[in-house]
C-alpha cells in the first residue's frame, strides 16, 4: 500500500532504467507524504528485509512533515535549497555521498504557467548544486520539471555534468500535465 499514486511513476522508471540497487544511498527531495521513499526503501533494502543483500540508506527531505517510515531517515520541515540542509545530508550519508538523488519537488502552483515553469527549473538548478556536493561519480539524478522555455538550458547544463541525459514522461504521469522528468546518469566528477 503506497501513500500516494506517485509511487507508480517511480516504479515504472526504476523497472525500465534500473536506478536502484540493494545497498545504494538515496536522497529523496520533496518526499512528503512518502510514496517515493516507500519504493526506494524496498529497492535499496534499507530495512535489511533481505538479509543476503547489502543494506542501503534512504534520506527524505520536505518542507512539510513526512510521517515516519521503516528504513527511512526523514528531514521534515527542511528546505532542499538551503545550504544548511546540504551540510546535514553530507553528515548523514555514508561517506557523505549518495548513489541517487530523486526529486519530485514542485513549488505551489500559481496557475501562471511561465512563472511555475521558471520556479521549478530554479529548483532543478539548485539540485545540480546539491549533486556537486553529495552525488557519487557515476551517480544518477532524477528530477521532475514542468516543460517550458528554460527546459533546454537545464538540459544543456545536465549534459555537461552527466554522461547520459534523457527526458521521460512515465505512463503513470497524467497526459494533460506538463510534468516530465530528467534522468541524468553517469555523473562526471
Ligand atoms: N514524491 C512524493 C511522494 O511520492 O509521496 C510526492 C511529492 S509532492 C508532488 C512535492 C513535494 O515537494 C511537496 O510535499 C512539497 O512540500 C515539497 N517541496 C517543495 N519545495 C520544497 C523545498 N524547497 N524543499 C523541500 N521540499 C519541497
Amino acid at each position: 500500500n503506497f501513500r500516494c499514486r506517485s509511487a507508480f511513476k517511480l516504479l515504472e522508471i526504476d523497472d525500465k532504467f534500473g536506478l536502484f540497487q540493494a545497498g545504494y544511498s538515496v536522497v529523496d527531495c520533496g518526499a512528503a507524504p512518502g510514496a517515493w521513499s516507500q519504493v526506494a526503501v524496498q529497492r535499496v533494502n534499507s530495512t535489511g528485509t533481505d538479509p543476503d543483500s547489502p543494506r542501503g540508506t534512504l534520506i527524505g527531505i520536505d518542507l512539510l512533515n513526512i510521517p515516519p517510515l521503516d528504513g527511512a531517515h526523514f528531514l521534515s520541515n527542511h528546505d532542499v535549497m538551503d545550504p544548511a540542509t546540504h551540510a546535514k545530508l553530507q553528515e548523514l550519508l555514508p561517506g557523505g555521498q549518495a548513489h541517487v538523488i530523486l526529486s519530485d519537488m514542485a513549488p505551489n502552483a500559481s496557475g501562471f504557467r511561465d512563472m511555475d515553469h521558471e520556479r521549478i527549473i530554479t529548483m532543478c538548478f539548485s539540485l545540480i548544486d546539491l549533486a556537486g556536493k553529495i552525488l557519487q561519480p557515476r551517480g544518477s539524478l532524477l528530477c521532475k520539471y514542468w516543460d517550458g522555455i528554460l527546459t533546454h538550458q537545464l538540459q544543456e547544463k545536465l549534459s555537461r555534468l552527466f554522461g547520459s541525459v534523457r527526458s521521460l514522461k512515465p505512463d503513470a504521469s497524467r497526459k494533460d500535465s506538463a510534468e516530465r522528468f530528467f534522468l541524468a546518469r553517469m555523473h562526471k566528477k
